[in-house]
């Protein structure tokens, strides 16, 4: 029976596969895994961007973009299977089918790996890590299409992106150029690009502050860590013109409204 370090080992393999592509095609070959992920659920999935690979305990959860897991327990005899080109053993369970052409196929002798699909309540959800590399602008846009908030507001989400608070939110957003007001919805894919690049060299540069300052006498001045948070009325350090500071759902906002648009 695979133990804890056979499935790590197994969603390893699956995180190389399977994070950050979307799923074009769950094929059931067996009707023990049919019950647990009934056809249509599997079909749900179709679209859908794996964002996470986790191993709770001995399952594998595939985190996916819409806020879902597909939950996968290999039971007594199963394991990850990736397909050459020849035929599939008749032990295939399923075949998940990605959208750059790889294949990941549970093979399972005995048929009693079981699949299946939660729905996570939101407070439970946590969005892909800020700084994990398969946080694509297309896994953004998808995570964003139907929110219609302010960006600012979105990205405290931790359900859809996870690491970010109200300081790094202002900072990201002026870096990238974009006002705070905009809803989260419109904001086409260049610009979310622009933005994450953004996220991560404000949250990287926050990092490197932590590791540089924290604790020591030396530190260095607010005035200069920050380029809008707490400097209203300040000069942008961009275009001189003064930072403003509005309130968006409970929390202030610092921003240029004159080259952030
Ligand atoms: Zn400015």
């Amino acid at each position: 029976m695979p133990e804890l370090p056979e499935v790590e080992h197994a969603a390893a393999i699956a995180r190389r596969i399977a994070v950050g592509r979307s799923i074009t095609s769950i094929v059931l070959r067996h009707a023990a895994q049919r019950r647990s992920l009934p056809p249509r659920a599997a079909r749900s999935l179709v679209g859908d961007t794996v964002v996470a690979v986790e191993r709770r305990g001995k399952s594998q959860r595939f985190r996916m973009s819409s806020g879902r897991e597909l939950v996968i327990h290999f039971r007594m005899t199963g394991d990850w299977l990736i397909p050459d080109d020849g035929p599939l053993p008749r032990t295939v369970r399923a075949i998940i089918s990605f959208d750059d052409g790889a294949r990941l196929a549970l093979d399972d002798p005995r048929a009693l790996s079981v699949l299946s699909l939660c729905e996570v309540p939101a407070e439970d959800r946590l969005g892909p890590d800020a700084l994990d590399r398969a946080l694509s602008a297309a896994v953004l846009a998808r995570a964003l299409a139907s929110r219609r908030i302010p960006i600012k507001v979105a990205l405290l989400d931790q359900s859809i992106i996870a690491g970010i608070g109200n300081i790094y939110a202002s900072e990201a957003l002026w870096r990238a150029r974009i006002d705070p007001r905009r809803s989260a919805n419109t904001i086409p894919i260049p610009q979310l690009r622009t933005l994450l690049a953004a996220i991560r060299t404000t949250l990287t540069h926050a990092i490197r502050w932590q590791r540089r300052y924290y604790g020591s006498s030396d530190a260095e001045p607010a005035e200069t860590r920050f380029n809008v948070y707490d400097r209203e009325r300040e000069p942008c350090r961009r275009c001189g013109k003064r930072i403003r500071r509005i309130i968006q759902a409970g929390r202030s906002t610092y921003f240029c409204a004159s080259c952030q648009e």
